[in-house]
């Protein structure tokens, strides 16, 4: 077996032993599985060993990865942060776009997704810490963004996305975890119908299932280490 295929292996026993540990099914969470830095090889190497959904998050080297491996049928997902003059490559290329924090980025995805292509899928990231990185809507907005992105054409609204800072260990993880579980709560409870809770990374993907989470990314559990200057948000 390659050492892909195990990594898969190992994660997927990872995510089965969380969901019996936090009494879910395990079909209830999908395993994004981050290629960013690695290149087509390990892409094709993991959808040998059955994986079919992969996340980016460097738009460009997306994009570029997407093209040369157009002849498998994957999922692409965009993972990081989306520029106003970078909107135009996620609709037409990718499926899903996961980091979605302003109304403006929402409407240009909507504009410019490609006639006859399904609409793109939707989440809204939720900066759930306050963290350095500042990326993502603040909680108490996220019901307001998610009424108008759910009005928008072209554009499916599937739920959030949380990118916290590191926290120590389980407990504190599932707090912070937890504060996204609420919010997705609190907007399904408002009538705004999501079924998607992106969260839960290498370190973290048990705390995130024990909140909810329904779709976890992991990169270096399955690919490996990362030169840290690539590791770094895009910026
Ligand atoms: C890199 C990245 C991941 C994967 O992180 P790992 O710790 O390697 O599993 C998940 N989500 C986002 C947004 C990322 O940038």
């Amino acid at each position: 077996m390659t050492t892909i295929r195990n990594n898969l292996q190992s994660v997927h026993q990872r995510i089965a032993a969380a969901c019996r540990a936090a009494g879910r099914d395990v079909n209830e969470v999908t395993l994004l599985a981050v290629s960013k830095t690695f290149g087509p090889d390990a892409v094709r190497e993991a959808h040998e060993a059955g994986q079919a959904a992969f996340g980016e998050n460097y738009i460009q080297e997306g994009v570029e990865k997407i093209a040369l491996l157009a002849g498998l049928d994957l999922q692409w997902h965009c993972i990081g942060p989306i520029q106003s003059n970078k909107t135009r490559l996620v609709a037409a290329h990718f499926d899903w776009a996961h980091a979605v924090d302003r109304l403006k980025t929402a409407q240009r995805l909507s504009q410019q997704r490609p006639e006859g292509l399904p609409p793109l899928q939707v989440c809204i990231q939720v900066n759930v810490d306050g963290g350095a990185t500042k990326a993502g809507v603040a909680p108490a907005e996220a019901l307001a963004l998610a009424r108008e992105i759910a009005g928008l054409p072209n554009l499916r609204l599937r739920g959030l996305m949380t990118l916290p800072e590191p926290a120590p260990d389980f407990v504190a993880q599932k707090a912070l975890h937890m504060r996204a579980r609420a919010l997705f709560d609190e907007i399904n409870g408002a009538g705004v119908a999501l079924d998607t809770l992106s969260m839960g990374m290498t370190a973290d993907l048990e705390a995130a299932i024990h909140a909810g989470s329904t779709m976890v990314r992991v990169g270096t559990a399955i690919f490996g280490g990362r030169a840290t200057s690539s590791a770094a948000p895009a910026a």
